[in-house]
């Protein structure tokens, strides 16, 4: 290798290098061996210590060392070299490597090549020959101690984030310090910007150009700016720059610039965030404030005005905000606990508003200290409304609570009369049919009736009390209005008849007859309505008219009328007639009833969407109407008739075997008494409740089961769960039909769910008995 290392240790000497020992390199350029040497001589002599000289033949090669190494102290450059010569040399080196001192060794004879260095940006120069060591050695220490210079203000730069450049527009020079190159994203001592790559606006340092141009025209210049990084990120800078003038170039300008990033962007989180805290002051519901202890207020919301009632300049002028607190007594209570607790939440406080109202609100404080100032910032909420919320919600709550209590109630009472009823009108139903006397059977004729008019009573209750719960679900099926008023006729004809009055049903042709609706309660209505025609008329006639109001795509609208010529009703009253327990007393006359019918019609009329009315002439008669609106059906989309609605023959004297599980003793008689009547052959055994059914189960064999729901030890749902589901197979496929009082059960289909087959509603219909026991016999 064609290079000379020295190591120089000479004790003693000025240690120019703070803190630990270090070795000073130093490149030398030089293709004459004979002046290398004479340096390395001379630098031996000298009071240098621990120098490490780098010797280089020629600049390439000078050039690939400086790549590598890139602390060098200073550069002793040759201006002749095998591969340039001349200013050529400096002008080359400085540009690729701008940071470092070069020190030109000039012959005697191109001395003014020297000074022409120096200007260039070339720290000194020796004339060869005409220096010793003594020159050598202090223009090397000068230029470690520039170093070192260099690279405490490079530290100071780089943590002060500061950089600083210099431009010189005459000869295009420009450098610009490591931490500059920092500031713009670019790893300093890679890549270097010179004049003319500023003019390049794709060069990062482009930024400079416009600067050095707008300081030329102004002369000192300093602004914030925003810059943009080589990858693109954005910087915030501060530059201060100004513009010099000296003999040997010209204009020179000066820039210092900071990174200011951080601060600008901690400066504009404060912004926003005291934006933020600025709109959640201005913009809260809650009363915001800031007071003295003494009460004045010294900041305050809108929100403040509001629940205070007073303007914000009457608020300003008010001494003692503590005043307004309600009762005024309560200042006392929470000054003391802010006082003493220094911060309190969610105290419960009373506010007074202008207008004298009272708001109830919540109160959450923070004594707060600033320099001279003593007092407190708080939150005052008011929950007057959230109050009567509470209230409204609690007594809602309640309301609905007594509801469903007053429901369960009526339930529970229905099924305690239906229980007893069963056994009087059971009982009747057997006497009538006996051998009586004629006044024995009038007698008992009444008893049946009156134990009717009570079970329409109980349905009707029950009916209202469903319907005021909301609890009314409307069936929508196929069905026949012809069948339905043949059957209505059927019924009422003959109670028409027992009063000897004329009993018509007028249907205009253009109307429907196979209909989308709920049947059973379109019957219902009528029922209800036909039922009063008669009840309140003596002589004359009733008449049903039907027509088509309109028609309304694939729906109708149809029209309902039930006239009579009876006693009437008061114009006054008519109103009156549809509200719930409203009867009109008649002077002579006292006619049984709930006023309950027409409520229920008016409401099952106007839960499907339609309207009921009433005209009426005192002592000539009345006239009901409503309209209900159906979808149009065909015959085809009649549901086939279920043999459940038919007549199911039975031969009476068929032989079969019952299981009756009832716990109330009469009720057991009725239905024995019932049974045995009808069926000769019948066996008959009566369980008391479920557990002795699955005992008597266990013995005996039967073909049908009759089961009570509530009963004692076991009820009947849990019976009919455990034989469906415990009991061998022949014994958990017996049909069984419930046999109870809870009307509910036709509504909910919950009995299904329980592995009951059918029911039968107490007090019973034998009719309805013998048909369903036909039914699932013969299955
Ligand atoms: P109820 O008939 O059970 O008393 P309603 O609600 O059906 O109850 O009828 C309420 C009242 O309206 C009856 O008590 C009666 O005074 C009057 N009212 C109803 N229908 C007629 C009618 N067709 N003629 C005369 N008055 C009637």
């Amino acid at each position: 290798m064609n290079y000379v290392n020295t190591n120089f240790s000479i004790e003693n000497t000025l240690n120019i290098v703070s803190g630990a020992m270090h070795t000073n390199k130093i490149l030398l350029i030089e293709d004459n061996p004979g002046d290398a040497r004479l340096v390395e001589i001379l630098l031996s002599e000298s009071d240098l210590l621990d120098c490490e000289i780098y010797h280089r033949v020629s600049l390439a090669e000078a050039m690939m060392e400086l790549e590598k190494n890139t602390d060098f102290e200073a550069i002793l450059l040759d201006l002749t070299l095998p591969d340039s010569q001349g200013f050529e040399t400096l002008a080359q080196l400085i540009t690729k490597f701008p940071n470092n001192n070069v020190i030109v060794l000039t012959g005697l004879a191109d001395k003014s090549l020297g000074l022409k260095a120096v200007k260039a940006g070339a720290q000194d120069f020796l004339v060869k020959g005409a220096f010793d060591s003594e020159l050598l050695a202090k223009t090397l220490r000068f230029s470690i101690e520039r170093n070192q210079v260099l690279k405490r203000l490079e530290e100071t730069q780089r943590v002060a984030h500061i950089g600083n450049w210099e431009y010189q527009p005459e000869s295009n020079y420009f450098i610009a310090s490591d931490e500059v190159y920092r500031i713009f994203g670019l790893p300093p001592r890679e890549t270097f910007f010179l004049g003319q790559d500023l003019e390049d606006p794709k060069c990062p340092f482009h930024f400079f150009y416009q600067i050095n141009r707008d300081v030329l025209d102004v002369g000192e210049l300093k602004k914030d700016l925003k810059v943009t990084q080589a990858n693109g990120y954005s910087k915030y800078v501060y530059i201060q720059c100004t513009v010099r003038k000296s003999q040997e170039y010209g204009e020179v300008i000066h820039g210092i610039i900071q990174d200011i990033t951080e601060r600008k962007l901690s400066e504009q989180e404060l912004l926003k965030s005291q934006e933020r805290y600025e709109e959640i002051f201005t913009e809260s519901k809650d009363a915001i404030f800031i007071a003295t202890l003494e009460g004045k207020l010294v900041d305050f919301n809108n929100a403040t005005t509001e629940l205070f009632g007073y303007p914000k300049r009457e608020l300003e002028s008010q001494n003692n905000i503590h005043e307004l607190f309600y009762p005024r007594e309560k200042k006392n209570e929470f000054l003391l606990k802010l006082r003493t607790q220094k911060s309190i939440k969610e105290y419960s406080i009373k506010v007074a508003h202008k207008s004298g109202e009272v708001r109830h609100c919540v109160i959450s404080a923070n004594i707060f200290v600033a320099d001279d100032f003593i007092g407190y910032n708080c939150i005052l909420r008011d929950i007057t409304e959230r109050k009567q919320a509470e209230k409204m919600k609690k007594a809602r709550d309640l309301a609905r609570h007594s509801a469903m209590m007053k429901e369960q109630f009526i339930a529970s009472v229905s099924h305690e009369m239906r229980t007893p009823m069963n056994a009087i009108l059971g009982m009747s139903n057997i006497l009538v049919q006996m051998d009586l006397e004629k006044e024995q059977f009038n007698l008992v004729s009444s008893i049946k009736q009156s134990s009717e008019i009570l079970l329409g009573v109980v349905n009707d209750i029950l009916e209202i009390s469903a319907i005021q719960n909301g609890k009314i679900v409307f069936e929508n099926k196929f069905f026949n209005l012809e069948e339905l008023l043949a059957n209505l006729v059927n019924v009422m004809q003959y109670k028409a008849q027992e009063k000897d009055l004329y009993f018509e049903t007028i249907i205009d042709e253009e109307t429907p007859m196979i209909l989308l609706g709920d049947k059973l309660r379109l019957n219902q209505i009528l029922y209800n309505l036909v039922g009063n025609a008669i009840k309140f008329t003596d002589h004359g006639f009733i008449k049903i008219y039907i027509k088509k109001l309109f028609d309304i795509v694939d729906s109708v609208q149809l029209q309902f009328i039930v006239e009579d010529s009876g006693i009437g009703i008061p114009s006054e009253k008519i109103d009156a007639i549809f509200e719930t327990f409203t009867r009109i007393r008649q002077k002579d006359r006292l006619y049984e009833g709930t006023g309950l019918g027409l409520s229920i019609c008016k409401n099952l009329v106007e839960q499907q969407g339609g309207k009921i009315g009433a005209t009426s002439e005192e002592g000539k008669g009345s006239k009901f109407f409503f309209d209900l609106i159906f979808e149009v059906g065909e015959a085809s989309q009649l549901e086939p008739k279920s043999p459940e609605l038919d007549h199911v023959e039975l031969d009476e004297e068929t032989p079969f075997r019952l299981l009756l599980v009832e716990d109330h003793k009469m009720n057991q008689l009725v239905a024995r008494k019932t049974l045995e009547r009808k069926f000769p052959n019948i066996y008959l055994k009566i369980a008391d409740n479920g557990k002795i059914a699955i005992d008597i189960l266990e013995q005996e064999s039967f073909d049908i089961i009759l089961m009570d729901i509530q009963m004692p030890v076991m009820d009947g749902y849990e019976a009919t769960k455990h034989i469906r589901e415990e009991m061998p197979d022949s014994i958990a496929t017996l049909p069984i039909l419930a046999m109870t009082a809870h009307a509910h059960i036709s509504k909910d289909e919950k009995f299904k769910e329980y592995g009951l087959d059918d029911y039968v509603l107490k007090p019973f219909e034998p009719e309805d008995l013998f048909n369903k026991i036909a039914k699932y016999l013969r299955k």
